[in-house]
């Protein structure tokens, strides 16, 4: 038997929530949707960083890229993070964290997968689980609260 429905790629793909924690379905090339949970924007892009960028807070549910030259100062909330530069602050990363030779963490990091390349400067307390699902975010939306 010859399965032919299957196509070679997807037109959807998983994300989570930055806002609400939860998963959403999303086109796979959208770079931002509303949560169906929480009904809040959330971003997809990738962002590279390059220069000095500082920041209180970068949220996607796409990747972060912190490139050689590049220094990212804020709390990071994304699905992939990949350091090559330098990050000083807190991160909670949905999948994984690539951590290059010449980089350096300073702050705690959450994940699911982590690769260190020797030579990497890491400091902070790092959770590392395949199971990790992030805390959920609801003590700060207290503000605007909405009953949805
Ligand atoms: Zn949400």
């Amino acid at each position: 038997m010859v399965v032919e429905q299957q196509r070679q790629t997807p037109a959807t793909r998983e994300v989570v929530c930055t806002h609400c924690e939860r998963k959403i379905e999303i086109p796979a090339t959208a770079m931002s949707v509303s949560c169906r949970h929480c009904h809040r924007r959330v971003i997809i892009e990738d962002l590279e960083i390059k220069t000095y960028h500082a920041v209180l807070r970068v949220a996607t549910a796409g990747k972060v890229d912190v490139q050689k030259k590049g220094t990212l100062v804020a709390d990071v909330r994304v699905n992939e993070l990949a350091v090559e530069g330098n990050l000083k602050g807190n991160v909670v990363a949905l999948d994984r964290v690539a951590v290059g030779k010449k980089a350096s963490i300073e702050g705690d990091v959450s994940c699911r997968t982590l690769t260190v390349e020797p030579g990497a400067k890491l400091n902070g307390h790092f959770r590392v689980d395949p199971e990790f699902v992030p805390p959920p975010a609801a003590s700060r939306e207290s503000a605007d609260d909405e009953t949805a």
